[in-house]
C-alpha cells in the first residue's frame, strides 16, 4: 500500500473513533490509537506516526528490532503486542514503553526477573482469552484477577491495565459482550486499588469491531488493517 493513504485512513478512523466515543457520552480524547504496525516496512510506520497515531503496536521482537534502529517508531511511545516467547525477553524489556500482551505466569516471572536485572520497571497489561478460546492464549478473568492481587510481589514490573482480542467476529456487534466482561474486570480491578497496580488503559478494539469496543469502554483500540491496507502475508 501507498504511505500517503495512511494519513487519510488516520483521520477517517480519528472521526469514527470520536463519533463512537460521543455516542457512548465519552470524550474522543479518552481513546487512544495505537497502530498495529506487523508486516509493514519503516516507512509505512514513520508515515502513521507523521500521521498522530498515539503509538505504535509490534507483534514480532523481529521486526521491533529491525524497525526501531531505523527510527520508525521516533516521537510515538512503541508497545509490544505480540505472543511473546520467554527466550526473547531480554530482546524487549526496557526497549519498549509498555508489553501489552503478558499471556502467562511463566512469562510475567522472565519479563520481571529481566526488568529488576535491568534496574528498571516495565510497564505491562495482563491479556486476558475473554472468548475461552483453545487457540489462543490468555490468563481468564479470574487468572488476571489473582495475578493483580499479587503485583506487589513483581517489583520489575508495574501492571497498566488489560488487553484482549475477543473471537473473530462474523457480524457487526457481535463481540459487545465480550467487550463489555472486558470492561466489568477492569474496574473490578481498579476497584482493589492493589499495590503496584494502575489501572489506566483497557486494550481492546481492532479494525473490524473498534466502534463497538469504544461503546462498551474500551481506552485503546489497536488497530492496522484500517491503517495501513491489507497484510501481504506472501512475501
Ligand atoms: C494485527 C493485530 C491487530 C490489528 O488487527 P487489524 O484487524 O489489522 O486491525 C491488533 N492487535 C493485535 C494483537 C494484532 O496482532
Amino acid at each position: 500500500m501507498e504511505t500517503e493513504h495512511i494519513a487519510e485512513n488516520i483521520a477517517r478512523i480519528r472521526a469514527q473513533m470520536a463519533q463512537a466515543a460521543e455516542a457512548a457520552g465519552r470524550k474522543p480524547e479518552e481513546v487512544l490509537l495505537c497502530a498495529a504496525t506487523k508486516m509493514n516496512d519503516a516507512a509505512a510506520v514513520k508515515a502513521a506516526v507523521a500521521a498522530g497515531v498515539d503509538c505504535c503496536g509490534e507483534n514480532r521482537v523481529q521486526e521491533l528490532t529491525a524497525k526501531l534502529p531505523q527510527g520508525a517508531y521516533t516521537g510515538r511511545p512503541v508497545h509490544f503486542i505480540g505472543h511473546l516467547q520467554t527466550n526473547k525477553v531480554k530482546q524487549v524489556v526496557g526497549k519498549v514503553d509498555l508489553i501489552q500482551s503478558v499471556d502467562r505466569m511463566e512469562l510475567l516471572a522472565c519479563i520481571d526477573k529481566e526488568a529488576r536485572k535491568q534496574g528498571i520497571v516495565q510497564n505491562i497489561l495482563l491479556e486476558v482469552n475473554i472468548g475461552a478460546e483453545e487457540s489462543k492464549s490468555g490468563f481468564t478473568p479470574a487468572g488476571a484477577m489473582e495475578i493483580a492481587a499479587k503485583m506487589a510481589g513483581f517489583s520489575g514490573c508495574r501492571l497498566l491495565g488489560l488487553m484482549a482480542i475477543p473471537p473473530v467476529s462474523l457480524h457487526p456487534g457481535d463481540n459487545c459482550r465480550y467487550f463489555a466482561e472486558m470492561r466489568k474486570l477492569f474496574v473490578d480491578i481498579s476497584m482493589k486499588k492493589y499495590d503496584n497496580v494502575s489501572m489506566e488503559c483497557l486494550s481492546m478494539g481492532m479494525s473490524d469491531d473498534y466502534a463497538d469496543a469504544i461503546s462498551e469502554g474500551s481506552t485503546m483500540i489497536r488497530v492496522g488493517t484500517a491503517i495501513f491496507g491489507p497484510r501481504n502475508y506472501n512475501v
